[in-house]
Order: structure tokens, then C-alpha cells, then sequence
């Protein structure tokens, strides 16, 4: 095994060109490396929650790449730093500004549902069994989406954008606390598949802080996924690897979990398209907000709140809470896949329903659970406050910081907004053996039913409704800013709270990612970090309002947010998180002298 690994490493090293065979090719174990979370600067921007990754992504521009080639080089690198977010068998959504068209367009990588599976394939069954399973992976769309970008978009070829992830893959990085606990919430099940106990466990613990943590059999599935092009995954061997994995997942020895099997089959990954669509968009304040469309609630629940915001004579916590509320009962009444289910975006996004909605915000707090609205009318003018049963205990499910989002701009003006994910993190808990990749669990945001006439339930080819929000804001048709956040539905509120802090409360945007967080998602109690609760709590529970500290994982931190703010004059701010997610990287490319 260990020479077939050399000799592969050496053939690897060989064709791209990379530095020295691995033994010496290794980083030096140490400390992990310092990230700041603000840089400024020009010829091009990136954030990211990690340093490797935002290195990559500055490497490509540095090299003449654009926006979207530095976005999935940044993307394949954190499939390496933070497998357990981000990876080739996940998926996500893109949202692109072209400088040149001046036009947002949307790339929608989500999974899909395999055929075989049926709106109650998932009933009864218990979350955390689907949780690790071979039932809950979707067909991954995270290689189709970076073929269609670079392709639309790039100027690079795969290969090129891949090298950066493929050396760091190769040559190892520094375990940093946020990996190695990460590591440990999953140690559990990760010992229960001999795949990701020999990967992520090795010598049975988590990869201690400071040491080096290598992934060579992902190095040579790069590799293989560049000289062979994404048909190795969609139909090809590894497509075959994958669905050999999902059907008989390898589950250790003596392991008593139950591990269902899943549905996928090679045809799943062959009909698999990665689909470009209109992004939502609101105005607000005069800004243009551009967000993902359905399947994704992202877009259609931020620009609702927007709206809402925007119908209210001021603008506040406690209206921020309300306006959340409301567009939580209606994302979970109406947002499924738009290729399954009609949803009513175009009502939902409206201004005149907007004003409806805005007139159930009153002084104090709603009466809890807030109903969905009639987004196509008739509208009624101002209705009264009603209560729903079936709006309420939705979003109750934990909400982690699992997935990842990045931001990048390039020296042209073109700028991209990655959110992409494996869904929990950790995904499934299993390894593609010898491919140095966790599959998605993605189709554990289905609803699992019985629930007639959800527009979430599972279905043939569905995918599942998700809360990725990446967002650009322009403003005269030039970008003024780019956020997104990860952390399951909690990333609508995120970026809604982040959007109203910069706008609204003019925080400068460091100050507007950092400012503690809450997220109402139409929650008897909304669930806050605990210095919002500090700060605000007393005013806002005089107002109806009622909290609880954010169970996590991990307890108390919501999201972990990048985000850009474009300057004027080709100067632009990258900002990370100064502490959340044991904090980000934002890298420009030539810093501009300190304001
Ligand atoms: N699966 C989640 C979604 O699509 C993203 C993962 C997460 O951040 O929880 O909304």
C-alpha cells in the first residue's frame, strides 16, 4: 500500500509539476498559521475561514486568473482544510457578478434526490439513523457546478485551478483547534467506516493540534478529476466508486449502528446538471440585492424580509426579529424545488405584499407562530396577526456551522459568492475508500413527512430546499458588497442581520459580521449568541420577545460569515470573522496603505 502510494505521489508529482515527492514536499509542523480577518487593498479580494484556502484563491489571481477560476481554487482547497464542510461530493450555489455584462447570474450545484427516491422514502425514519447513512447522500453537484462556471465564466482550465488544492493536499497543513474538534464531535461515527477511521483517525484519535494532516489519495483524485474531466465522476469510474460506497457503505467491524444503504445509481450521476439561474433580487435602500432563487429558500427569505424592512417607518431588533419571522412562515410554507413544486417568488418577493406582511409588525412582539401569507393575493391590505399550527416546529433541528462561504473579486471587477457544503459536518461520516473524500448527507434537508403538501418532501431527481444565501449588493448596476455565511437555516438570518447592520445601523462591515448575532426562524424563542442576549435581551423582552442561547454545535455561535465591500476606485475590503469558527482569512492582492 505505502509503496503503490509513493509510486503514485512521484507519478502525480511528475505530471503536474509540483514541487519535490511528498516525504520532503510535507509542511513543517508548527503552530497553525495566523489569519487576520480584514485586509484592503486592490487587483483583487479574497475571504475565506481559511488561510490555505484564501492563498489559493490569491495564487490564481496572482497568475492572471478571474473571480470564478480564484472561487473554485479557493473551493478545492477548503475540500482539503475543511473536508468536513466542503468537498467534490457535495454541492452548492454560486452567484456571479460579470463585470463586463454587469449582470448577476446564478450557478445551482445542488444535489439531487436519486430516482429510486419516493416523497416517503424517508418517513419514519429517525433523523440522526439518516443522518449517517448511504440513504441521505445526494447526487453530488459541486464538480458539475465548477465545470459550468469555468466554462461560462473562467479562463483557466481545471487543471490549473485544482494545482494549489492538489499541493495542499499532497504536502499536508497544520491541524488547527477548529479541525481537531471537529474531528472529535465526529469520532464516534468516523470509527464505525474503515475509510474515514483510516483517514480522519489515524492511530484511532483526532489529528492533534500543531501536527500535519495529509490527504494524498484526495491529491491523486484531483489529479485523476483534471486529466479526466468531471465524466470520471458523472458516469465514470468514480461515479461508480461513489455509488458501489453509497450502496454498501463500509461499516468497521464490530460496529452496531444501523448504516441504511442508498438509492443512487451511475445513471443518477449521468443525468446529473449543474443549472444556471436567474438570482432573486430586491431593492433595498437603493441597493439591488441579488440572491439564489429556489431550490435554495436563501434568496426568496432574505429579499422577503428585505421588503418587509423596507415597508416599516424604522428599522430596529426588534422589527429585524419580526420581519424574520414572517419570512420563515412563508419559506417553509412555499420554497421546494421549483422543477417540483410552483413556488410563488414573484409574490413573495413583491413590494405590495411586502406592505401586507410589514402591517403584522406592531410594537411588541407577534403572537407566536407566525402564519404564512397569501403572497398572490388577494391582497387584503392590513390583515390581522393570525396564529398557524402549521407554521410553527419547523427549523427546530440543530443548526450547526457545518458548510462554508467565500467571496472573491478580481482586478476586472467580476466578483463571485460561493456558499457550497457536504451538509452536516462530517456529511455522512463516509469515505469514498481511497479517494480521500466524505460523501453529502444533503438529503437530510428534505422533510421527512408524513406531511402532505409540503413543497419539501422528498422526490425522483428532487433536491432538497436549502438556506444557502450567497448575496451580492449593487448598487447603479456596480457591486457594493458580497456576503454569505454557512450554518443551515441559520445562514438566511445571518446575512439578513449582517445586510441591516451595514445598511441600516451603518456599521462598517468588519463591525457588521462581527456584532453578536440572533436568528429568529419563526421560533417560540429566538435563538441568540449569548452577548446578544447580553447586550439586547432586556430591551427586546420588554418587548414580547423571548430567547434562548443558540444550541449549536457549537453551543452559542451562529454562522461563520465572509463578505466584500467594494470601495470605490478599485479598492475593496475582504472581511472574515474575527473569532467565530476559530476565525477567518481575508487576503488582497496588492494591500493599500493603512487609512
Ligand atoms: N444543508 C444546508 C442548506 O443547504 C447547508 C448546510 C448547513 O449550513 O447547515 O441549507
Amino acid at each position: 500500500m505505502r509503496a503503490a502510494g509513493a509510486i503514485a505521489s512521484l507519478i502525480l508529482v511528475a505530471v503536474t509539476g509540483l514541487v519535490g515527492p511528498p516525504a520532503q514536499a510535507a509542511a513543517p509542523p508548527g503552530k497553525p498559521p495566523v489569519k487576520r480577518p480584514v485586509a484592503e487593498g486592490y487587483g483583487g479580494a479574497v475571504a475565506t475561514v481559511d488561510l490555505d484556502a484564501s492563498r489559493a484563491a490569491l495564487e490564481i489571481l496572482k497568475r492572471g486568473g478571474n473571480a470564478m477560476d480564484a472561487a473554485i481554487a479557493a473551493a478545492a482547497t477548503l475540500g482539503v482544510t475543511e473536508p468536513y464542510s466542503a468537498g467534490i461530493a457535495g454541492g452548492g450555489f454560486l452567484l456571479y457578478y460579470d463585470a463586463r455584462t454587469r449582470q448577476v447570474t446564478t450557478i445551482d450545484g445542488r444535489e439531487t434526490a436519486p430516482r429510486a427516491m419516493t416523497s416517503t422514502a424517508l418517513e419514519g425514519i429517525p433523523f440522526d439513523e439518516a443522518v449517517t447513512s448511504g440513504l441521505s447522500v445526494g447526487v453530488p453537484g459541486t464538480v458539475a457546478l465548477w465545470d459550468a462556471g469555468l466554462r461560462k465564466h473562467g479562463t483557466l482550465p481545471l487543471r490549473e485551478v485544482l494545482r494549489p488544492a492538489i499541493v495542499t493536499a499532497e504536502r499536508g497543513f497544520v491541524v488547527d483547534q477548529t479541525f481537531h474538534d471537529q474531528t472529535r464531535q465526529n469520532a464516534d461515527r468516523f470509527k464505525d467506516f474503515t475509510s474515514t477511521a483510516a483517514l480522519f483517525l489515524p492511530g484511532g484519535e483526532p489529528p492533534r493540534v500543531g501536527s500535519i494532516f495529509r490527504n494524498p489519495d484526495l491529491a491523486r483524485t484531483y489529479w485523476e478529476l483534471a486529466r479526466r474531466g468531471p465524466g470520471w465522476l458523472y458516469g465514470g469510474e468514480l461515479g461508480r466508486e461513489i455509488v458501489a460506497t453509497v450502496k454498501r457503505p463500509p461499516v468497521a467491524p464490530g460496529a452496531t449502528r444501523v448504516v441504511r444503504p442508498g438509492l443512487m445509481e451511475l445513471s443518477d450521476l449521468r443525468s446529473y446538471r449543474a443549472i444556471e439561474r436567474p438570482p432573486t433580487k430586491v431593492t433595498y435602500r437603493g441597493f439591488e440585492v441579488y440572491g439564489m432563487a429556489p431550490p435554495s429558500s436563501g434568496g426568496a427569505a432574505v429579499g422577503e424580509a428585505l421588503s418587509i424592512l423596507e415597508a416599516l417607518p424604522r428599522v430596529g431588533l426588534h422589527e429585524y426579529l419580526e420581519a424574520s419571522r414572517l419570512a420563515f412562515a412563508d419559506r417553509n410554507a412555499y420554497v421546494g424545488d421549483p422543477a417540483y413544486v410552483r413556488v410563488p417568488l414573484d409574490g413573495l418577493l413583491s413590494d405590495v405584499y411586502a406592505k401586507e406582511r410589514a402591517c403584522l409588525i406592531g410594537p411588541v412582539a407577534m403572537p407566536h407562530p407566525a402564519a404564512p401569507g397569501s403572497p398572490e393575493g388577494p391582497h387584503a391590505g392590513c390583515p390581522s396577526p393570525a396564529r398557524s399550527p402549521a407554521a410553527g416546529g419547523k427549523g427546530e433541528r440543530p443548526e450547526g456551522p457545518e458548510t462554508t462561504h467565500l467571496v472573491v473579486a478580481d482586478r476586472w471587477g467580476n466578483v463571485a459568492a460561493y456558499t457550497l457544503t457536504i451538509e452536516q459536518t462530517g456529511g455522512s461520516g463516509i469515505v469514498v475508500p481511497g479517494r480521500g473524500i466524505l460523501l453529502n448527507n444533503e438529503l437530510t434537508d428534505f422533510t421527512f413527512g408524513p406531511a402532505p403538501g409540503d413543497p419539501n418532501l422528498p422526490g425522483p431527481g428532487k433536491r432538497p430546499r436549502s438556506s444557502m444565501a450567497p448575496t451580492i449588493v449593487l448598487k447603479n448596476g456596480r457591486p457594493v458588497l458580497a456576503v454569505g455565511s454557512p450554518g443551515g437555516a441559520t445562514i438566511i438570518t445571518t446575512v439578513l442581520q449582517i445586510l441591516v447592520n451595514r445598511i441600516d445601523f451603518g456599521m462598517p462591515l468588519p463591525e457588521a459580521i462581527a456584532a453578536p448575532r440572533a436568528s429568529q426562524r419563526n421560533l417560540a424563542a429566538t435563538q441568540a449568541e449569548p452577548e446578544f442576549i447580553e447586550r439586547y435581551g432586556a430591551e427586546l423582552s420588554a418587548l414580547g420577545h423571548e430567547f434562548t442561547v443558540f444550541p449549536g454545535p457549537p453551543a452559542g455561535e451562529i454562522g461563520a460569515a465572509t463578505g466584500l465591500e467594494f470601495l470605490g476606485g478599485g479598492r475593496v475590503q475582504a472581511v472574515a470573522e474575527p473569532s467565530r469558527r476559530g476565525g477567518g482569512s481575508a487576503l488582497v492582492v496588492t494591500p493599500a496603505p493603512r487609512r
